[in-house]
């Protein structure tokens, strides 16, 4: 499955957003283990790629 491409800038502005904690289950980024900027709904369901159907998701999940 391919990946939409989300510009440096909005993934940068959903970290800062989320003070680079996962905003589903808390959990703090750290080190070798990053989270990622994801889809809440997902392009295929007609999400779109902005600020506010981004979220910063652990690999957790
Ligand atoms: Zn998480």
């Amino acid at each position: 499955m391919s990946h939409p491409y989300i510009k440096v800038e909005l993934r940068r502005l959903v970290s800062d957003r989320a003070a680079h904690i996962c905003e589903y289950c808390l959990y703090p980024e750290v080190e070798g283990l990053s989270c990622q900027v994801d889809h809440i709904i997902s392009v295929k369901h007609g999400g779109a790629t902005a600020a506010d159907n981004l979220c910063y998701a652990c690999i957790f999940l």
